[in-house]
């Protein structure tokens, strides 16, 4: 199927309120602008330097979410693209955006990156982690930062169940961290979980942002 195809049966299953992110992360330009015609303009890349080759060859109103695992010696190149960074894993890269967005006196708009998996492998803060740094480092110490919600990836299973708990996990730490550091804020609110394989228990459980890559672009080729 095409992508256009893909895009239309997707957005059969996303309601109106949920965005979604095409994750097109190793697919060439081409297929990103095929996706940009039917309307998408949120893009998701997760290697700095894909993300910074592709910006300029692509129309300006794209926004740019950068989703991968990110190396302190290369937030000076995703900062000043970038619309969302997702990953923000570590207080190390909380204090490294804060540090270069400060520098070209840009607000980033950032979400914190919880490991709620059974994966040793995967990314993120233990929510205990994130609430405890939180409480030591309250939001306002981060004024180039805004705190825009949170993202995480379930652990890979085909058990629904296993999924579905990562979820509930996600979306009760979500509830945690906003009714303790960001009550008055309305711009903490998303919940960006939910991939090619997993967005309809995602959604179902309060994902305001998906990334979906192989079911719109096919698989990747790496
Ligand atoms: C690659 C990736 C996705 C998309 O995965 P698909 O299974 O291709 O939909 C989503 N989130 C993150 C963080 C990714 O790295």
């Amino acid at each position: 199927m095409s992508i256009e195809e893909n895009l239309k049966n997707i957005h059969q299953h996303i309601p109106a309120n949920v965005k979604l992110v095409c994750v097109s992360k190793f697919h060439p330009v081409d297929a990103i602008l095929q996706a940009y015609n039917t309307g998408e303009r949120a893009f998701g890349e997760n290697r700095p330097q894909e993300l910074v080759a592709k910006v300029p060859l692509l129309p300006s109103d794209i926004e740019w979410h950068f989703i991968g695992n990110l190396q302190t010696n290369k937030v000076k190149m995703v900062v000043p693209v970038a619309t969302l960074i997702h990953s923000i894993s570590s207080t190390k890269l909380i204090e490294a955006v804060e540090k270069e967005s400060a520098k070209i006196n840009k607000i980033s708009r950032i979400l914190l990156e919880l490991h709620v998996s059974k994966e040793d492998s995967k990314q993120g803060f233990f929510p205990e982690e994130i609430i405890e740094f939180l409480n030591e480092n309250p939001p306002e110490r981060f004024p180039h930062l805004l705190f825009c919600g949170i993202m995480a990836m379930a652990t890979n299973t085909d058990n629904e169940e296993i999924i579905r708990n990562d979820f509930k996990t996600v979306h009760s730490t979500f509830d945690i961290l906003k009714n303790r550091f960001w009550s008055n804020d309305a711009q903490f609110k998303e919940i960006s979980m939910g991939m090619s394989g997993d967005y309809h228990i995602a959604i179902a459980e309060g994902a305001t942002m998906v990334r979906i890559g192989t079911s719109i672009f096919g698989p990747r080729q790496y």
